[in-house]
């Protein structure tokens, strides 16, 4: 197991842009704020959703383009920052619903459209949170 223990540190919130690129955003907040770990919370609507699931069988993303001609809720949208290849990193998982309140969703990737966006990033302080390839899973995991 891997546990730590960190300090609730500065508390950012932001509206992002209609248009923008969801993940693409959340990662240039955490870059310019220097956000190195926390975790994220967003509730709005996507315009196209892509999001990846992980194949354990094969150990690759299979990724899913939805692109309707209305919005989806955001149902739930969350994920933590770490350090990756030497940079803040988002990982994200979205799960979001059409008019009829279907869900769709998985690990959230870059190419989805923001159609309104209600993000809080709350920056956790302690020691560095640094994510590398897993041997076993496959996966770039917290070390
Ligand atoms: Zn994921």
């Amino acid at each position: 197991m891997f546990l730590k223990q960190y300090e609730t540190g500065r508390t950012f919130v932001a509206k992002l842009d209609f248009g923008s690129d969801l993940l693409e955003e959340l990662n240039k907040i955490c870059v310019q704020e220097y956000i190195n770990a926390g975790y994220i919370q967003v509730i709005g609507a996507v315009s196209s959703l892509k999001y990846g699931f992980f194949d354990q069988d094969i150990k690759e993303y299979i990724y899913t383009t939805y692109a309707y001609d209305e919005s989806l809720e955001i149902v739930s949208c969350s994920g933590n920052v770490s350090v990756k290849d030497g940079k803040p990193f988002c990982h994200v998982h979205i799960c979001a619903a059409d008019k009829k309140g279907k869900c769709v969703g998985g690990h959230l990737v870059a190419g989805t459209s923001v159609y309104a966006a209600e993000v809080v990033i709350q920056e956790i302080l302690g020691e560095d949170l640094i994510r590398e390839l897993d041997d076993t899973t496959k996966l770039t995991l917290w070390k």
